[in-house]
């Protein structure tokens, strides 16, 4: 098959022909119809994940259909279209069986553990606990776009930070995951305000429900503004590009017993930012991460995108070949342009 392949981090990936994937008892191959382009596979590529060994294929945001799957596989078959989370959960450790196979002890993640989507076909462990159904009227593009950024954040806005109507949620970055989490917040009743360095998403995020926006790029003090915007401060928050200044304001700008969420990845140099320990003291405020979301609660979401109440076909971005995705992934590491891009030709 063909597929993106990088020997050494940091070195440019290049197309090449590598011997198709075969499945594991338990799991599955799938041809891939589309696999969205994202951040961590750009960090992946860098070498800032020490899951990885080289050579590697990067691509965790996937859908498609499977064509061949295990003995053991009981609920899938050849010319099932589906998708995956990018945290695929073993299905037996005391996380899995207690519901939470976002965080698997013995997790696998397509394009990190393992060869991922950028190629023609990849394989998927534990097929019975990870896969999820396409509805039919979902594109692959769209289906794509929601196996990581749109998971989490709707795992982070409802699971983790439990918003309810009426209640302020500031957003920090409008790149994939912040876009993601204003539709999702903005759709269960909350206020939002987005914040961004740049005016082109805010205007975007406007158009998909926030209420307020803040450019950080001309206001001196961000917390304040939200402060001022929500009369108080934000009852959940989060930080949804993964930087020690957006990941501070996101919780200085929170209101008494408010919550932070950490969606965007803080890696290398940023894995330890300093936090305001005082306030969330001082004000019972909650910290909490948001790591993919589980396989059953796709649906939840997918009827929520059925009934027309989230539109994640609208935060799909430029569609691209797989010959185009060596360069597409090397340039993830400057800010991303509207919406999630996707590879849909192979
Ligand atoms: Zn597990
Ligand atoms: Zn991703």
């Amino acid at each position: 098959m063909k597929a993106v392949v990088f020997e050494k981090f940091g070195e440019a990936p290049t197309i090449q022909t590598v011997p198709d994937p075969k499945p594991a008892a338990d799991g599955v191959v799938i041809k891939v119809e589309a696999t969205g382009l994202c951040r961590s596979d750009w960090h992946g590529w860098m070498g800032h994940d020490d899951g990885i060994t080289l050579p590697h294929v990067p691509g965790h945001e996937l859908a498609g259909v499977v064509v061949a799957a295990g003995k053991q596989v009981s609920r899938w078959k050849a010319g099932d279209r589906v998708t995956v989370p990018f945290a695929v959960g073993c299905g037996r450790c005391f996380e899995c069986t207690s519901g939470n196979h976002q965080v698997c002890e013995h997790q696998t993640q397509p394009g990190f553990t393992g060869w991922g989507s950028f190629a023609e076909y990849v394989g998927i462990e534990h097929a019975d606990t990870n896969l999820v159904r396409l509805p039919e009227e979902m594109e692959y593009a769209t289906a794509a776009s929601l196996g990581c950024r749109f998971v989490t954040s709707f795992r982070a806005i409802v699971d983790q930070g439990r918003v309810k109507p009426g209640e302020w949620v500031a957003v920090h970055g409008c790149g994939g995951v912040g876009l993601s989490a204003i539709m999702i917040a903005s759709s269960m009743g909350a206020n939002v305000i987005a914040i961004d360095l740049t005016e082109e998403k805010l205007e975007f995020a406007r158009k998909i429900g926030a209420v307020a926006t803040i450019n950080a790029s001309t206001t001196p003090n961000v917390v304040k503004a939200v402060k001022q915007i929500t009369n108080g401060g934000a009852h959940m928050s989060m930080d949804a590009l993964g930087h020690p200044t957006t990941s501070f304001n996101s919780i200085a700008n929170l209101r008494r017993r408010g919550r932070h969420v950490q969606v965007g990845l803080m890696l290398g140099e940023h894995a330890r930012p300093q936090v305001p320990m005082d306030k969330i003291i001082a004000f019972e405020l909650e910290i909490l991460g948001s790591h993919g979301m589980q396989a059953y609660r796709y649906q939840a979401m997918m009827d929520m995108i059925r009934n027309g109440k989230l539109k994640p076909e609208l935060l799909v971005g430029k569609k691209i070949s797989l010959d185009e995705a060596p360069a597409a992934l090397m340039a993830m590491g400057g800010f991303e342009g509207i919406g999630i891009g996707v590879v849909t030709k192979f």
